[in-house]
């Protein structure tokens, strides 16, 4: 039985996204067939679509924060058709390598990703390995869970390696800050938002879910921080992010693809400061925040579009005039 379903296309980076239908066959072994009901809008779709990102599956649909309900199984699954499934963007990985083998599969030599390497959620229906989707927490509608699959896992995975930092700095205040901020409020943390210099939307919205203070990203923090989480794409905030930490802090950087982080003197970096990146997630992170966030009351800002205004959704993100997550309900 095959499913004849609407999505939206990159045909080539910097090309604006087209509206086409395809035909989808019953899925291959191993598969789920999924209706999509929302899916998240991420900055990694951003920096696919502008070609950031290299050598992406062409002609592709973008989309890797999926929530989607169960149309049928391919061989090898039994599902229940209707279960709601979120598809995140870890899409698969070959359990043979050596990073597979521990632990690692977020490093996995030949992953493919939800959206880059497979299509994804810009569509009415997705494909996706059934080894690879999450049941969502019940407490969140579609609009709303679909945040949780790519801001709120980065956001969880980058807040781990945080450890048990108290006094936690945040820079660039979109989806992926607002969601964690409040998970690491509840977990007992002061958070310290730093922004675009005079985003004002950005700063209120730090202060409305729970940050001790806001500010812009050039001013000099108001304590010393443990560690700090840049989510901003933006290379020259390592150096103010080592700045502001204590010694033994840590930076991370929770982002795909980051501008050029400008020579430092080694002296911001002595005292055992650490910079380091996150890659990807693995499903043991989906299971951890998926449970973390059935429990936690997280207030989800959204900005709601229609499949067709996939465009002006990543314009709005572009641009920075988003206040939260955008979100394609289909
Ligand atoms: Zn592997
Ligand atoms: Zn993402």
């Amino acid at each position: 039985m095959s499913v004849h379903s609407q999505c939206m296309v990159l045909s080539a980076a910097g090309r604006p996204l087209t509206l086409i239908e395809r035909d989808l066959e019953t899925p291959p072994a191993g598969h789920v067939l999924l209706r999509v009901r929302a899916c998240g809008v991420c900055r990694t779709d951003l920096h696919i679509a502008d070609g950031d990102l290299r050598e992406p599956k062409l002609p592709l649909v973008l989309g890797h924060e999926v929530v989607g309900e169960l149309v049928s199984c391919g061989a090898g699954v039994s599902l229940a058709p209707g279960l709601r499934l979120g598809v995140p963007w870890m899409g698969w990985s070959c359990g043979d390598c050596v990073y597979c083998k521990s632990g690692q599969e977020n490093l996995c030599e030949s992953a493919k990703f939800t959206g880059y390497h497979l299509d994804g959620g810009y569509a009415q229906h997705v494909v996706a390995d059934a080894r690879y989707c999450f049941e969502l927490p019940p407490t969140f509608d579609d609009a709303h869970a679909a945040p949780l699959l790519c801001a709120g896992l980065i956001g969880y995975r980058s807040l781990k390696f945080c450890s048990d930092a108290r006094r936690l700095g945040i820079y660039g205040f979109g989806a992926a800050a607002h969601i964690i901020a409040q998970v690491a409020k509840w977990q007992g943390r002061e958070i310290y938002a730093f922004t675009r210099p005079g985003d004002a939307a950005a700063q209120a919205l730090a202060k409305q879910v729970g940050a001790q203070w806001a500010g812009d990203s050039t001013s000099t923090s108001p304590v010393e921080l443990d560690a700090a989480i840049i989510f901003a794409p933006v290379g020259a905030l390592v150096p103010a992010a080592l700045k502001a930490v204590r010694k033994g802090g840590v930076v991370v950087c929770g982002g795909i693809h980051m501008s050029d982080i400008p020579s430092i003197p080694y002296s911001l970096l002595w005292g055992e400061r650490v910079v380091r990146s996150v890659a990807n997630l693995t499903r043991q992170d989906a299971r951890e925040f998926l449970a973390l966030a059935g429990q936690v009351p997280i207030d989800i800002h959204v900005e709601r579009f229609a499949l067709h205004e996939a465009n002006e959704a990543l314009d709005r993100l572009r641009s920075g005039k988003l206040s939260g997550a955008a979100v394609l309900i289909m």
